[in-house]
């Protein structure tokens, strides 16, 4: 029986099933993690796959459905609570991660992927319709913001498909999308992810104003005062923007 409070709504179309799995191009990694397999839909047709297939999955009946009808999920392979996973200490070399993960940690799951992108660099997995929109969002739409920017300075994000709900057992109360992300780290970021991150927010934080406005939390320092994207708001800004804008910034931070 499916636990609400896991997210569990388990996908019963193997065509579905199988059209995921192949998004992922199984090269340049050996190891892939599937986050929330459930009853096994999806590790199925991963396990006919020439990886090693890793499975993070936190229901105890879920994990003894697949150790006795998946044998070649090998005992050791199992990780547990994904959010809870360190990375790099686990696996240690890159990995790809694939799921149609627990809609109710969608952020979370979609953040640990960024904050571990040096040993991620494909993912390929189904969440609620609207946070995969906004995940491969792009400037100027209802859907460009946080979430949006985030991912995307750190990865390309393609918007696959839709999945109705009638797909599933029990149904779940809104669509599902699946999205690709391939890593593509825009050159720049680096060391300067914090304030990135701080500026992203605080300018998508009051989307309706100027970012000069929805800035002023954050002090703005006197080198950018007459930057002309202050002049706009943040959904006109594109993620390159966004880090040529806050590398700028740092250097304002910093003691001449
Ligand atoms: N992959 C299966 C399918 O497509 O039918 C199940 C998908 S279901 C939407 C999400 C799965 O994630 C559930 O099996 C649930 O137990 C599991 N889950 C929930 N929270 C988790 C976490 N923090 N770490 C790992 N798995 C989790």
């Amino acid at each position: 029986r499916a636990k609400k409070h896991l997210g569990q709504h388990f996908l019963t179309d193997q065509n579905i099933a199988r059209n995921i799995v192949d998004s992922l191009s199984f090269e340049g990694y050996k190891k892939v993690l599937e986050v929330g397999p459930g009853m096994g839909v999806l590790t199925k047709f991963l396990l006919e796959k020439d990886s090693e297939i890793y499975v993070a999955e936190i229901d105890n009946e879920s994990i003894d459905y697949l150790k006795k009808h998946y044998p070649k999920l090998e005992e050791q392979h199992f990780v547990g609570d994904f959010l809870k996973t360190d990375i790099s200490t686990v696996f240690g070399e890159e990995l790809a991660v694939i799921g149609n993960f627990p809609y109710n940690i969608s952020s979370q799951i979609l953040f640990k992927i960024i904050d571990n992108f040096q040993f991620i660099p494909e993912m390929s997995g189904m969440f609620q319709k609207e946070v995969a929109e906004r995940t491969a969002g792009k400037p100027r739409t209802k859907d460009y913001g946080i979430l949006s920017v985030l991912v995307q300075a750190y990865y390309d994000v393609e918007y696959l498909f839709t999945v109705h709900e009638n797909v599933f057992n029990p149904p779940p109360k809104v669509k599902s999308g699946v999205i690709r992300m391939t890593r593509n780290l825009k050159e720049g970021l680096a060391g300067n992810e914090v304030l990135f991150k701080q500026i992203v927010k605080a300018g998508f934080g009051q989307r309706r104003k100027k970012m000069s406005n929805a800035l002023k939390v954050l002090g703005i320092p006197e080198n950018m005062k007459s930057h002309p994207f202050l002049d706009i708001r943040a959904e006109e800004l594109s993620v390159a923007d966004f880090i040529a804008f806050a590398n700028k910034w740092k250097s304002g931070l910093e003691l001449p």
